[in-house]
């Protein structure tokens, strides 16, 4: 029987072997793992990898049970974890180019993304091309014969465009079927987009937003196909990524409770969507599930439903004073980075901003973008806070 999704969540990572009779796996911290015999040193060495204990750098009970939960999850042969998000998408990436290579980034990545590509990859002569995530399967002109890696963000972090990942997947294989496909499916919590279904390799997550689900904790996960597993694992082992065990529980425990917190995001920030879409002030809602945020047709057709992140433009820019008024004064909604937890948040970019860190896109924002995360406190005082900020500005 092939478990549906809601079944895996509760059911996977949970062998006998990591809970050792209770209903969550054991928490062992460990450094160094014991051997009574030279033949079981042996065997440990020759298994390091494969869900044996060898040493705490390779994991224990706990970091195995997560590992399987996400493989079981997202479909894949394996699962890197990292300390956070930032160091998933970059060990990702640099475990696949050298001195030379070239690099396809989406021009409306997550901000450090493309930092660690303009600083970093760039210091190692590997050279970033941004494109613009709607182009579609004019990809294939930008692939060079040095091409490594394909990277894929949806929906874009701020803006919140969906590319048509398949026809960019589809054109980027017939060029080079041996370039590496990945993708930040943080919006998605591993569970909304399948990326290993839809032809990509290596499905990254900050497992910090919606894995964890209570802003307490930071991890990075990667969970790569058979094709990609050997060399993800072996080259994110030699950087020395690993997270600790009681964060591994923690992500764990969170995991159990995924499906249905995304299910009230998803309620809840299309309600509120809805409303922000017929506010005077507001020129357009950025929110996959309406057909106001470009890509809206490949979001019905690629996801399975939306999550609780979303943005909006306003019909002016505000001034300084303006957008302190707006932003300083809600009483639910906190302003602050990250995301995904229970908690609803706020952010405000202008468009200058924007303009600054959207490399290859030609799409220009005029008014002020604010950004929401729309967490489990009641929709209509929520809605009210909000109302609240928009009669301030009057
Ligand atoms: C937050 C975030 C990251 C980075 O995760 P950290 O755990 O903060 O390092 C990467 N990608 C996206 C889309 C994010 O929202």
């Amino acid at each position: 029987m092939k478990a549906q999704l809601a079944t895996t969540l509760v059911h996977a990572g949970r062998k006998k072997r990591y809970t050792q009779g209770a209903v969550n796996p054991v928490i062992q911290r460990a450094s160094s793992l014991v051997f009574d015999t030279i033949a079981d040193k042996k065997q440990a060495t020759r298994n390091r990898y494969k869900g044996e204990l060898f040493y705490g750098r390779r994991g224990t009970l706990t970091h195995f049970a997560l590992q399987d939960l996400l493989c079981e999850m997202e479909g894949g042969a394996g699962c890197y974890l990292y300390p956070c998000g930032a160091a998933a998408v970059t060990n990702a990436i640099l475990s696949f180019v050298a001195s030379g290579d070239h690099v396809l980034m989406t021009g409306a990545a997550y901000e450090p993304t493309q930092d660690f590509c303009n600083h970093i990859l760039k210091k190692m002569q590997i050279d970033t091309t941004y494109y613009d995530p709607m182009l579609g399967a004019d990809i294939a002109q930008l692939v060079q014969p040095n091409t490594k890696v394909l990277f894929l963000e949806s929906p874009s972090s701020l803006t919140m465009e969906v590319p048509d990942i398949p026809t960019i997947v589809k054109a980027v294989r017939a060029v080079n079927p041996e370039i590496v496909i990945m993708i930040d499916n943080t919006w998605g919590g591993g569970i909304l987009f399948k990326a290993l279904e839809h032809n990509i390799d290596i499905s990254i997550q900050a497992g910090t937003k919606y894995l964890v689900g209570h802003s307490d904790a930071m991890i990075g996960t990667a969970v790569a196909n058979a094709r990609t597993w050997d060399q993800l694992r072996e080259h994110s082992y030699l950087m020395g990524q690993m997270v600790d065990a009681d964060t591994a529980y923690t992500t764990a425990r969170g995991i159990r409770t995924l499906a249905v917190r995304l299910k009230q995001h998803h309620e809840s920030s299309l309600k509120i969507a809805r409303w922000l879409a017929q506010q005077p002030q507001v020129k357009a809602v950025y929110h996959p599930a309406l057909p106001s945020c470009p890509g809206h047709e490949f979001f019905q057709r690629d996801f399975s439903a939306a999550s609780g992140l979303f943005s909006f433009e306003l019909h002016k820019r505000l001034s300084d004073q303006e957008l302190a008024c707006f932003m300083d004064n809600f009483e639910l909604f906190t302003m602050a980075y990250s995301w995904g937890g229970f908690e609803s948040l706020i952010l405000c970019n202008q468009p200058e901003e924007i303009a600054k860190i959207r490399p290859g896109i030609e799409r220009k924002l005029s008014g002020s973008l604010i950004r929401l995360h729309i967490g489990f406190e009641d929709c209509d005082e929520l809605i009210t806070d909000l109302q609240n900020a928009f009669a301030r500005l009057a």
